[in-house]
């Protein structure tokens, strides 16, 4: 078994959940992190929470390209980690696929990533071949154990950025593997 890890943050409003950016990283080594060029960027700056705590982590003009990108911009467009969301599928799809035939998807409350990492595709029959039909959640093995997530390893940095908190996810996901482990 292969497990990946990963993490979307999104905008939503009780009906659609709309892709801000991606984070993942696999067992193998391999990370992956792409922002939505498409992401719905008016609702967002009426969003503050958003514009708090998501929008800070996304790619900023730095050195000489900071007096390159307006002011206005809520990030830099240029930036090679910002795509297409149908690019964003594509590469997603090929960067799970590439993790073998047998996967773990991951996530933290991660109903709502999945629904949103799904709908990079369309539809629920249009799940590409090879995509795990459903994510495995860091609450639930939490829950099993009886643990409270206070005991759990704490995120240094970064949060909100879905690479780090990818990475921080697959942290606390092998951390509780180990502690399954002592119970048995
Ligand atoms: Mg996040």
């Amino acid at each position: 078994m292969t497990a990946i890890d990963y993490d979307l943050e999104f905008l939503e409003n009780g009906r659609t959940i709309e892709l801000i950016s991606i984070g993942m990283v696999c067992d193998d080594g391999r990370e992956y992190y792409a922002v939505n060029r498409d992401m719905p960027i008016r609702k967002i700056r009426k969003h503050r929470w958003l514009m708090e705590n998501v929008v800070p982590g996304l790619p900023k003009g730095h050195g000489d390209r900071r007096n390159h990108v307006p002011k206005s911009w809520l990030f830099d467009y240029s930036d090679p980690v910002v795509k297409r969301r149908e690019r964003i599928g594509d590469e997603v799809m090929d960067f799970i696929r590439a993790a073998g035939p047998d996967i773990e998807l991951w996530a933290n409350y991660g109903a709502y990533d999945h629904v949103a990492l799904a709908q990079l595709w369309g539809r629920m029959i249009d799940l590409p071949e090879g995509v795990p039909m459903f994510t495995h959640d860091i609450q639930q093995e939490r829950s099993r154990l009886g643990l409270a997530w206070d005991n759990l390893p704490q995120q240094e940095a970064g949060e909100h950025n879905a690479l780090a908190d990818a990475r921080h996810n697959q942290a606390v996901r092998r951390w509780l593997a180990v502690r399954a482990g002592e119970r048995r």
